[in-house]
């Protein structure tokens, strides 16, 4: 009872309030947790500092903030807890970094971003680990991201040799015009939970790779496998200042990023909510700005689909990280045709999945962040069952406790219900019946979202004309699981701005400069 309110304090009290004087762990870590914990300490992939200019830092007045492991509620470590001050001097140090990374070649900087994958990558059982300490996704799927979030640097540390301009025909004989690409200068770059490792590299990968120097903040639930990443980049070469780490009170080390005018673009990856704030405040400085946010994902399942295919691809996808990542399916469009069947299929399957401490084997389900991301799954769930909808699989809270949700499926479900208006970000599948290709098309646009979508049909026809009619940045065609450092990654609509990952992915770090040469004749 005291730890559930304690996880309830920790996510209903203000920012400024979790930085703590000397706190005392609410819970005290189990010897199987202990030994993970000195096993990273003594690899010194336990960093608890920012890292301003290349020095592991406190915050200047010594405050600290808890990071839990939300399966189990100990405390793992008190890491710095840092506001303006620190944020000013991390800007600083990138500012003045830039000045002599900019200026390297590209292929130098490419071979440190591809020493730094290789650490990444020798270290990826631990930062997996760390990732499951902090985060709470299964073992095997921690590791998955660390390669996931490792790629990004491998695909950059490549593309760092091409930036190329552009030589273009000119319409008078004595001039020549050309295009160079610059990179913009000092990037903010603030990152949330449910990715620890990979949204950071999904920006400064790129980032680094045309010249620019960086100041991340990862989120107050997941600091420590961005400080981990931080220490592999100093150990590969990445000079100091090039990489900077603040973390803390979010709204103070955010109002520092925009109003700084060395920061010449933002980057985020997080809630709809934050990310128009953001914007907002960007405007006063015009900062280039790109925005990763919340989805509101259709999968659809046509009549004529694979009906295993379906349920493989609809399970990856709605699962996947206990459902809190911004592509996971939060409706379910299944057609009259086959609804009974795949619900039927569908809820058997979920049944099956283990949840538990994401350490233990054969587990697949871990927990939610927090009590906060439970309540609003509860308040999702009631809210539908309220209206009519059906509970088919799952429905409440584990019994394992904590932030342990049971994964669960909802039939009967209206597009007009909270649960298929806003992001669930949790293991809960509502499904919505519809007749028709064009009334599942209609629902499926129906939303402010339009990050990812998916659809499952054996007809090329009705891949195309979906796809192509679907306001969505990712289309997944029988697949579930799309995202790849190759293919370009964003949303249209209210799901953000600007694309991650591929070659589309650099464009973002860079300014575009026209040369005029006139009088050569
Ligand atoms: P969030 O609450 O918006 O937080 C994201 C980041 O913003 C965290 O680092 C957070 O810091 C920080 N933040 C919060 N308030 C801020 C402020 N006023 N100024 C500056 N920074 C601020 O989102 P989340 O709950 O961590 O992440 C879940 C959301 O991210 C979901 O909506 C999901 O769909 C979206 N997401 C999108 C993508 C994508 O690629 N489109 C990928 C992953 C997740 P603290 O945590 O320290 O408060």
């Amino acid at each position: 009872m005291m730890l559930k309110t304690l996880l309830l304090h920790r996510t209903t009290t203000i920012h400024s309030l979790r930085c703590k004087f000397n706190t005392i762990p609410h819970r005290e870590m189990t010897t199987g947790t202990q030994s993970i914990v000195s096993r990273l300490k003594s690899s010194g992939l336990l960093q608890t500092k920012g890292l301003i200019g290349g020095k592991w830092t406190d915050a200047y007045d010594g405050r600290t903030i808890e990071v839990n492991n939300p399966a189990s509620g100990e405390v793992i470590a008190s890491v710095a807890c840092m506001g303006e001050k620190e944020t000013k001097d991390a800007i600083s140090s990138a500012y003045e970094a830039f000045g002599h990374w900019s200026k390297l070649t590209g292929s130098e900087r490419s071979n440190r971003l591809r020493s730094w994958y290789n650490l990444l990558m020798e270290h990826k059982e631990e930062l997996g680990e760390l990732i499951t300490l902090e985060q709470g996704k299964p073992l095997k799927e921690a590791i998955g991201e660390v390669g996931y979030g490792a790629s990004f640097l491998e695909f950059f540390a490549e593309e760092a040799k091409r930036v190329y301009g552009d030589i273009i025909p000119s319409t008078l004989p004595d001039r020549r015009v050309l295009v160079i690409k610059q990179p913009v200068g000092v990037v903010a770059a603030i990152t949330p939970w449910n990715f620890p490792l990979a949204m950071i590299t999904r920006k400064v990968g790129p980032a680094l790779a045309c010249g620019c120097t960086v100041v991340i903040k990862p989120s107050e639930f997941t600091p420590l496998t961005a400080l981990a990443a931080a220490e592999l980049a100093l150990q590969s070469g990445i000079p100091p200042g090039v990489l900077n780490v603040v973390m803390g009170d979010a709204p103070k080390i955010g109002n520092s990023l925009l109003e700084s005018t060395q920061v010449r673009k933002i980057t985020f990856t997080g809630s709809t909510a934050v990310g128009k704030k953001l914007m907002a405040g960007a405007a006063e400085t015009v900062k280039k700005v790109s925005l990763e946010l919340g989805g509101n994902a259709p999968c659809i399942v046509f009549d004529d689909a694979d009906l295993e295919v379906a349920l493989k691809g609809t399970l990856a996808t709605k699962f996947r990280n206990s459902g809190q990542t911004c592509v996971c399916a939060n409706r379910i469009l299944v057609q009259e045709g086959i609804y009974e069947k795949f619900t039927s299929a569908f809820s058997n399957a979920v049944k099956d999945l283990k949840v538990g401490n994401g350490f233990s084997e054969g587990v697949v389900q871990g927990p939610l962040i927090n009590e906060a991301a439970v309540q609003k799954v509860e308040s999702f769930v009631q809210d539908a069952i309220s209206k009519g909808a059906k509970v088919l699989a799952g429905g409440k809270r584990h019994s394992l406790g904590f932030t342990f949700y049971e994964p669960t499926i909802i039939g009967d479900v209206k597009n007009d219900m909270l649960i298929a208006r806003q992001e669930v970000f949790g293991p809960v599948a509502p499904i919505i019946r519809f007749k028709t290709e064009e009334e599942a098309i209609q629902i499926a646009n129906d939303t402010n979202a339009g990050l990812a979508a998916y659809l499952f049909t054996n007809s090329i026809k009705r891949s195309w004309r979906v796809s192509e009619t679907l306001e969505y940045g990712i289309v997944g065609v029988n697949e579930g699981l799309v995202s790849t450092e190759v293919a370009p990654f964003g949303g249209y609509k209210q799901s953000g701005l600007g694309r991650e990952g591929s070659k589309y992915g650099l464009d973002e770090y860079t300014e575009i400069k026209y040369i005029c040469m006139g009088n050569l004749g």
